[in-house]
């Protein structure tokens, strides 16, 4: 948003950028709030939601976005079985493991954490997974609901991104918006939700040729590229908004916010943007989940 100020070099008022911080600790305090009457209301009945987390391997960032996802359960009164597997485990072990879970009555939710190792068929084990248990919108029929506009659980960074746009009421209709980054959980959903709001959406990707012409020419930015600060300041249109998925190691996100922020009109901030959404968010479809298997 737009504040004259008095520019004492020039003698005279002048216009500059104030940036909004996209507070994403606000918007996940929002969505707990909302969520927090059906989990009294679930366990006045008898039943805990509960969300499975399986984490296979060793992988430190893994296994904290993991544990991080179990306190935030408990914190809200959800209960969290965290179902960790050696690095060796096969595909048709997980799928096994899921296959288990999906039998449960118990259990409501169910995440992967991505990524598994490289010897395991990710989308097989993916699919595995019930879609009245896809909480995070991984499996082919969650993503082709998301596609089409009507998916009960769309994958949770995405729909943490438009819940955002949504909380602070940013415009996206007919909006440029560039989101950098394909992959099915993160760039290509993002790219199908804004799409469904009418925004003018282009997906930039690793053999995208002058990424930063079309990061120019965007009103809104996603970064979900998973390399930190790549996004640079003089990339950024002035009074674009831009919207930061990434989450690199030392708590960087792939935008080089410091840079970035004299030119944009309002931006989410890493750490304290968009991960504590996905967080609330995965809370969210895991009690909507609970919720729908006991008829409510
Ligand atoms: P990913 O599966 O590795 O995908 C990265 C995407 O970025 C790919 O589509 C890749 O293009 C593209 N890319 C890589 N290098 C590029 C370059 N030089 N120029 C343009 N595009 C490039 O990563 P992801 O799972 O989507 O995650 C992306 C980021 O979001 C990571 O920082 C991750 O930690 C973060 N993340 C955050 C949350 C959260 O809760 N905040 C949740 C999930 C992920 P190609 O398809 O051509 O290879």
């Amino acid at each position: 948003m737009p504040l004259y100020v008095f520019n004492w070099e020039k003698g005279m008022m002048s216009m500059t950028i104030r940036p909004f911080i996209l507070d994403g600790n606000e918007v996940a305090a929002n969505i707990k709030a909302l969520v927090e009457g059906d989990v009294k209301k679930l366990i006045a009945g008898g039943i805990i939601p509960c969300l499975a987390t399986i984490l296979v391997g060793d992988d430190p960032a893994s296994a904290t976005y993991v544990r991080m996802k179990a306190n935030a359960c408990k914190r809200l009164g959800i209960q969290s079985v965290r179902i960790e597997l050696p690095g060796e485990t096969t595909t048709e072990q997980l799928i096994r493991e899921i296959q288990q879970l999906n039998e449960n009555p118990g259990v409501h939710g169910i995440l992967l954490q991505h990524p598994v190792p490289h010897h395991i068929d990710e989308r097989a084990a993916f699919d595995a997974i019930s879609i009245e248990k896809d909480v995070d919108g991984v499996t082919t029929q969650g993503f082709a609901q998301n596609a089409f506009g009507f998916a009960a659980f769309p994958s949770c960074t995405p729909a943490a991104i438009i819940a955002i746009l949504d909380h602070y009421r940013l415009p996206v209709l007919g909006k440029h918006a560039v989101v950098i980054g394909r992959s099915p959980i993160l760039g290509k959903p993002v790219s199908a939700m804004l799409l469904n709001k009418d925004a003018t959406v282009t997906t930039c990707h690793s053999k995208t040729v002058n990424l930063e012409e079309f990061v120019r020419a965007a009103d809104i930015v996603v970064a979900a590229v998973g390399k930190p600060r790549f996004v640079k300041g003089d990339w950024v249109k002035p009074g674009a908004v831009v919207l930061d998925a990434g989450y690199n190691p030392g708590n960087i996100g792939d935008v080089d916010y410091e840079a970035c922020l004299p030119h944009v009109s309002a931006i989410t901030p890493v750490p304290a943007g968009v991960g504590p959404v996905t967080i609330a968010t995965l809370l969210k479809h895991t009690v909507a989940a609970a919720m729908k298997a006991q008829g409510y």
